[in-house]
């Protein structure tokens, strides 16, 4: 038996994954850009990859640092979170029952509706509410989909629940644990199958690469078809892109907690604000799912918290116009802060609030965001 220390992941993904690359002894894995590899005379492949297409190995830091994050038995890393979640879609039968929560990222939840049309899937949708979820599943399913927290105002699903109640109707859950992070939540831990990140986010961290990630507890057949599905269509990064996105995880820890503790004193400094209807952070005790998240979310709340202004929707947009050190951008994750009109960016048929800011907290000297947003809320009160 070794008597080396069994290393944590929180090491593990400091160090890029841990690997010294040959023949250099280089502590940084190199950038692997070749799209085909040679075969051996006997007509082998030595060293293990015959086609680019997803064999790269540039993939394997991120994913072998994913598997040990969400302890995962594997895990693939795709184009974009978009593919990584088409991918688990993707790979149902038509005629097949899907599940999914009202409060989900938008973009996904329309291609959804649309591609369950197309493929012959069922997908009914719930209300962000454990019991809710309970009831839609009653009835026998096939694939329960959820967020937690969920875009953009954060509601908090518990998820060993949703594992239990999913697998009395025989059904596979998946979670969208983006936002949550592995810093902070384990779903495959909690009951889960499969998790879902858009690497976009916080595992990149620097608002550079769009990348997706899938991580399964069990290599069963339905985890050989979406391998299958990548590696027949290929929705892969590029070398370079997969080389970033492991660089940018290996600071995934301080930069979550930075944020993290930054996004608690900005909620409690804006629900002190006499121009601010609600916070929706699930780190503030008022909050509705704050109970589920203390016991679901270990060593923080996350960075991600949206703001109801007074005053509604005009007022809202002129406190995004007003901000200077939050960038009026969508997306989220990276080491800046992102301010986000969201209803306006969601368009026609949006579920958010019209008065409502989304906060992306970065690791900005968290003064400096509270000043930045005092000074445009209170043109604001001074306004009207
Ligand atoms: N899931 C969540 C929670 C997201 O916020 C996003 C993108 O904003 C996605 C999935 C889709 O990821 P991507 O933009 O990498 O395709």
């Amino acid at each position: 038996m070794s008597d080396r220390p069994q290393t944590s992941a929180e090491t593990l993904v400091a160090q890029g994954g841990g690997r010294v690359a040959e023949p250099y002894r280089e502590i940084v894995e190199p950038i692997h850009v070749a799209t085909t590899y040679e075969r051996a005379p006997d007509g082998g492949y030595p060293g293990g990859a015959v086609y680019s297409r997803d064999q790269n190995p540039a993939y394997r830091p991120a994913e072998e640092m994913l598997c040990a994050l969400e302890d995962g038995r594997a895990a693939l890393l795709f184009a974009s979170g978009m593919s990584a979640a088409a991918a688990v879609f993707r790979s149902l039968d038509p005629g097949m029952r899907v599940v999914a929560p009202h409060a989900m990222y938008w973009a996904l939840r329309n291609w959804l509706i649309a591609f369950g049309n197309r493929w012959g899937i069922e997908v009914d949708f719930y209300e962000p509410d454990d019991a809710e979820l309970e009831a839609q599943l009653e009835l026998p399913a096939d694939l329960v989909w959820l967020e937690t927290p969920a875009n953009p105002s954060w509601e908090v699903m518990d998820i060993a629940r949703a594992a239990t109640a999913a697998r009395r109707a025989g059904a596979r859950l998946v979670v969208d644990s983006t936002v949550a992070t592995p810093v902070f939540t384990q779903p495959l831990a909690l009951g889960a199958d499969l998790v879902m990140h858009s690497a976009t986010k916080y595992l990149n961290g620097h608002s550079d690469v769009v990348a997706g990630a899938l991580v399964t507890r069990d290599t069963d057949a339905f985890w050989d078809r979406i391998c299958l599905h990548r590696a027949q269509e290929g929705a892969v990064p590029g070398p370079f892109e997969a080389w970033l996105l492991a660089r940018g995880m290996r600071t995934l820890f301080p930069r979550l907690r930075q944020a993290s503790a930054s996004a608690a004193r900005i909620a409690d400094a804006m629900a002190a604000h006499p121009a601010i209807g609600a916070v929706l952070y699930p780190g503030r005790p008022d909050f509705p799912g704050h109970v589920v998240a203390s016991a679901q979310m270990q060593g923080g709340f996350g960075a991600m918290l949206s703001i109801r202004v007074r005053g509604g929707e005009e007022a809202a947009r002129q406190v995004a116009s007003r901000l200077s050190i939050f960038k009026r951008a969508t997306s989220l994750g990276s080491t800046e802060s992102l301010v986000e009109h969201r209803a306006s960016v969601e368009g026609p048929g949006t579920r958010c609030p019209d008065d409502l800011l989304r906060l992306s907290v970065g690791i900005e000297l968290v003064d400096d965001l509270i000043d930045d947003l005092e000074q445009a809320l209170a043109g604001i009160r001074a306004g009207g």
